[in-house]
């Protein structure tokens, strides 16, 4: 008998991961949910997932600690046995300030959680692919952006995840592996209370082309098409799923 699919989706506790595992479930994933802090959040998560049919394990790790990255997947090969699907979603931003204000543990913690994690998770998912795979990096419309006086820290570490996602295309290809990225702007998430303006979404929405924020839903289904053999011809690129921006 075949055996599903695993995808591990790091930071899926809640928005845009959260949304992801279910669209993966639903498409009959046997789904790793990853989660940093919030336990009661991940096992909410599984329980959807579990209710479509199909497999969830939850699973502690800070991904920017490569000793929990290695334990993570090690955890992975002893539940799934294999992995078809890595989504680099774990992501922070800080409250809103300029660069005059930020100091330096601040934007190493920015930095390390946010690109750290996405290399030490990639190289230990590239290790597993041995069948061909693929790595699905959640990137930023920040990228683009540079978020002046919000959080230049935070952007800038998605512009190394779209470097990544092309250097690590390349690298991997011959290996049947792809890696793509998307870059979400204005997603109705807790995120942006984290950064000190819990209504930024409804704040900034009118600024874009398509005039409305978006859903986690529709991010979750861009990540969902470029791991999908829909996309088989597809690496080293992006989908904005950003209303215009
Ligand atoms: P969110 O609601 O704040 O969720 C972040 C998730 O990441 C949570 O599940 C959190 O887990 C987890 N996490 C944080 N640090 C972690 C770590 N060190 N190790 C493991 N997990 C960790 O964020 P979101 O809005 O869904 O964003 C998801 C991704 O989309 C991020 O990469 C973000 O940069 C990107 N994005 C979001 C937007 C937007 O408008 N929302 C726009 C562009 C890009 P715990 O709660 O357990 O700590």
């Amino acid at each position: 008998m075949t055996r599903p699919p695993v995808v591990l989706i790091t930071g899926s506790s809640r928005g845009i991961g959260a949304a992801t595992a279910l669209y993966f479930a639903k498409q009959g994933y046997d789904v790793c949910i990853n989660y940093k802090s919030d336990l009661a959040s991940a096992q909410l998560v599984a329980s959807k997932v579990k209710s479509l049919g199909v497999r969830a394990q939850v699973i502690k790790a800070d991904v920017s600690k490569e000793a929990d990255v290695l334990a993570l997947f090690s955890q992975i090969d002893k539940e799934f046995g294999q992995l078809d699907v890595l989504v680099n979603n774990a992501g922070i931003l800080k409250p809103q300030m300029p660069l005059l204000d930020m100091n330096a543990e601040r934007i190493n913690e920015v930095l390390t959680t946010n690109i750290t994690s996405a290399f030490l998770c990639s190289r230990e998912a590239v290790k597993r692919m041995g069948n061909g795979g693929s790595i699905v990096n959640v990137s930023s419309a920040a990228a683009k952006t540079g978020s002046p006086n919000e959080y230049i820290d935070y952007a800038a570490s998605k512009g190394a995840i779209d470097t990544l996602t092309v250097g690590l295309a390349k690298e991997v290809a011959s290996k049947g592996i792809r890696v793509n990225s998307v870059r979400p702007g204005l997603i109705y998430t807790d995120m942006h209370s984290d950064g000190g303006d819990k209504n930024r979404v409804d704040r900034l929405k009118n600024k874009l082309p398509l005039g409305r924020g978006d859903k986690p839903e529709e991010v979750a289904a861009a990540i969902y098409f470029l791991a999908s053999s829909d996309a088989a011809f597809t690496t080293g690129s992006f989908i904005d799923v950003a209303g215009g921006l």
